[in-house]
């Protein structure tokens, strides 16, 4: 191979190791480094982006490159962050002559999104590091910024955790999978997984299956609640203890015994349930019996 790093698909193993090797990098598991080596999979996760030409997109680590190739050429307006100082320099290369691209140095839990976007309707694709994948989504959606759809890869597990329901077991150790992780993607959007991806479609691959789950964020939540803030200090400190019931959870996370007697019993909700049992309708008549 030749010294050039410019390649038409990045997402290759012979491209990804030239890269690699070009720019003397190793991925860094510290920062959840997997980097995608299958061209179907980025074609499957732009697909399910459904871009129309020129739309603005969010890409939360781009690595070095390969999903964004694919969202470029799909002619996505990309604004790309990403955490690992050494990467802009080597997208700045491997992306050349890409004029739909703006890279960003930055960690996407700190920067200024809203500002990043020009404040103009957007979407979010990416291939998320895993060790904080649940803390990307969650900042994502509870700042309400201005998002129609996530289409993200994260851990089958987590995928899992995002779609369930009261009472689901994991399929793989029958663990509780329902918790307050459940409960905000559903309140915020309609979740769905759309395929799952092999450790082989990964360089170096992870140890556990991937999956890919499409967020399409609500105009308007799915039940009524005046006070979001409340209704998810309720959700965190059910599911804080979820060996306990609810109202002794929530004692322990600070709220007044009496005043959630009482508010159990407006909602007509069983003080003996556990947090794995509460609907998100339940979590609502809670929260509003407590406001
Ligand atoms: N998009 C590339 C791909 O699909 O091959 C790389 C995906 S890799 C799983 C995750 C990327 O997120 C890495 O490039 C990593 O450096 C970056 N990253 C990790 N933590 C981050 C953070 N807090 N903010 C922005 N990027 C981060």
């Amino acid at each position: 191979m030749t010294d050039k790093i410019i390649h038409p698909t990045i997402a290759t193993v012979g491209a990804t190791r030239h890269i690699l090797k070009h720019f003397k990098l190793r991925a860094s598991k510290r920062l959840g480094q997997n980097f995608l080596i299958d061209r179907s999979i980025v074609r499957g996760i732009v697909d399910a982006a459904d871009i129309v030409d020129g739309e603005p997109v969010l890409e939360i680590g781009p690595g070095i490159g390969t999903l964004t190739q694919g969202l470029l050429e799909a002619g996505a307006h990309v604004t790309a962050v990403e955490l690992d100082k050494k990467l802009p320099d080597v997208l700045a290369e491997t992306l050349k002559g890409y004029d739909n691209l703006s890279i960003v140095q930055g960690d996407i839990l700190k920067v200024d999104i809203n500002q990043l976007m020009g404040g103009k309707n957007f979407k979010v694709v990416a291939n998320l590091p895993y060790y904080i994948t649940s803390q990307i989504i969650l900042t994502l959606l509870e700042q309400r910024l201005p998002i129609t759809r996530l289409v993200t890869m994260v851990q089958r597990e987590v995928a899992e955790r995002m779609i369930a329901n009261p009472e689901n077991l994991s399929p793989n150790d029958s663990a509780k999978i329902y918790g307050a992780l459940s409960v905000a993607v559903q309140y915020f959007t309609e979740p769905r997984i759309i395929f799952d991806v092999p450790p082989t479609a990964f360089m170096p691959s992870p140890e556990v299956t991937s999956s890919v789950i499409v967020c399409d964020v609500r105009s308007q939540p799915p039940v009524e609640i005046a006070d979001e803030k409340l209704f998810f200090r309720v959700v965190r400190g059910a599911f804080g203890q979820r060996r306990k019931t609810v109202i002794n959870s929530l004692t322990g996370a600070g709220f007044e015994r009496d005043r959630l007697s009482a508010a159990f019993d407006q909602s007509g909700i069983n003080q003996k349930l556990r947090a794995e049992n509460l609907t998100l309708e339940m979590f609502a008549a809670l929260t509003r019996a407590l406001a």
